[in-house]
């Protein structure tokens, strides 16, 4: 089911203490009276207690990545499985910095897509051009290879737990972001790639989030388009303030 949602990308801040002191902020400050779904990804150490912490809230909240092996002797690593059982039923795949920084592949992040899926958890599959990508006018190439190389293996029927969240890399933490019209043309084409490959159920239903540089000043334009269902904030879901200010702008 298509559902709006705004999700916050902690990436590697904030400790325990902090964890707490903003979950408790968010707690008082999300709004309670919308149709909408909220998700904080914390660090791997603190998921556990953020589970606890948001039972009973309308808060959920998601892994910032995960290895594709069901166990086995991967040093510092961390299964399906694991994040499971402490709770945690969604989790973020492919995001552009595991990707540039850890060499994380299409195909790698393909398989830890299959490995969340066969656990029954909720993927956000993140995905997105680069700079050079946009100025030589590849960037719909380049997305549409990412959804096929990195989805077009999901069958249709596990599609109700992809949630797709288009981030061009040059408008994260830049304080660039893409133009409303910028993100209704991508989420308007993506939505497209997923209609000719899964059909129009699959694509009317699947949620498509924008993320880069959304903050409390962009996010109601950014939101009012027709094909962006939401948003995957990193700095501005920091601040309690700015990220209930984005979520009330849902
Ligand atoms: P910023 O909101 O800081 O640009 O980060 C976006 C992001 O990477 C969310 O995953």
């Amino acid at each position: 089911m298509r559902q709006k949602i705004v999700a916050g990308n902690w990436k590697m801040h904030k400790n325990a203490e902090e964890t707490e002191d903003l979950l408790n902020a968010l707690i008082d400050k999300l709004p309670t009276d919308v149709e909408a779904q909220f998700i904080v990804a914390p660090t791997f150490v603190n998921l556990a207690s953020a589970v606890q912490h948001l039972e009973f809230t309308n808060i959920s909240v998601a892994a910032q990545n995960m290895h594709q092996a069901e166990a086995g002797a991967f040093t510092g690593e961390i299964s399906a499985d694991m994040l499971k059982s402490v709770g945690v039923e969604t989790v973020i795949l492919g995001h552009s910095e595991r990707r540039s920084y850890f060499g994380e592949t299409d195909s790698l992040i393909a398989d830890k897509t299959t490995t969340a899926l066969k656990h029954d958890m909720t993927v956000i599959f993140c995905f997105g051009e680069e700079l050079k990508d946009r100025k030589d006018g590849k960037h719909f190439n380049i997305v549409e290879n990412q959804l096929r190389d990195g989805l077009f293996h999901v069958q249709a029927k596990d599609w109700e737990r992809i949630v797709l969240a288009y981030e061009p890399v040059w408008a994260i933490g830049t304080g660039e972001t893409a133009t409303p019209e910028q993100a209704q043309e991508m989420h308007q084409f993506i939505r497209d790639v997923v209609r000719n490959q899964f059909g129009n159920n699959v694509a009317d239903d699947v949620s498509i989030l924008y993320g880069g540089s959304v903050k409390p000043e962009n996010a109601k334009e950014i939101f009012s388009k027709p094909d962006v269902d939401g948003g995957l904030i990193g700095g501005a879901s920091l601040k309690a303030d700015d990220f209930a200010a984005i979520a009330s702008a849902i």
